[in-house]
C-alpha cells in the first residue's frame, strides 16, 4: 500500500468500517431510502427518525467497501440533532468537498477525513453514496438512488 492509500484509509475510516456506528435497521423510521453504487457494488439503506424538522436519529444497514461503510457511519453520527436544513447544507458541502475544484468548505473534522478520497475519482461515489441516499430519504424520493 503506498503512502497516499495509507492516508486514504486513515484510522477513522478503518475504525468506522470495523465498528460502524448506528448500524441497524429502524423499524419505526419516519423516512428511509436505498442507495446503490454499481461501480463498486456498495449498497446502503439509510433510516431517519424525525422530530419536527430535526433528525432525532439516523441509522443505516448495508454492505460494500470500507469507504462507503465508514462514510455512512460518520454521516449518521454527524446528523443526530441536526435540522433538515442543516443536513441539506452538510450534504452540499460534503459533495463540494469531494467534487469541486475549489473545495474550501467548512466541514466537521471527522467528515473532513474523507476529503482524501478526492484523489481517487473512482472512490468518490463510494463516499457520497450515503449522502445521496440521505437526500432521497429526506425529500421523500424513496426510489432506490443510484450513483450512475
Ligand atoms: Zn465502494
Amino acid at each position: 500500500m503506498n503512502m497516499d492509500l495509507r492516508e486514504l484509509y486513515q484510522e477513522i475510516i478503518i475504525d468506522h468500517n470495523k465498528n460502524p456506528r448506528n448500524h441497524r435497521p429502524m423499524e419505526d423510521a419516519a423516512a428511509f431510502a436505498h442507495g446503490f453504487n454499481p461501480l463498486c457494488g456498495d449498497k446502503l439503506t439509510v433510516y431517519l427518525k424525525l422530530d419536527k424538522d430535526s433528525i432525532a436519529e439516523a441509522s443505516f444497514v448495508g454492505c460494500g467497501c470500507a469507504i462507503s461503510q465508514a462514510s455512512a457511519s460518520l454521516m449518521t453520527e454527524a446528523l443526530k440533532g441536526k435540522t433538515i436544513a442543516a443536513a441539506d447544507t452538510l450534504f452540499e458541502n460534503f459533495h463540494t468537498m469531494l467534487t469541486a475544484e475549489d473545495s474550501a468548505v467548512s466541514m466537521p473534522e471527522k467528515l473532513a477525513v474523507l476529503a482524501g478520497v478526492k484523489a481517487y475519482p473512482a472512490r468518490v461515489k463510494c463516499a457520497t453514496l450515503a449522502w445521496h441516499t440521505l437526500h432521497a430519504a429526506l425529500h421523500k424520493d424513496r426510489n432506490t438512488v443510484s450513483t450512475e
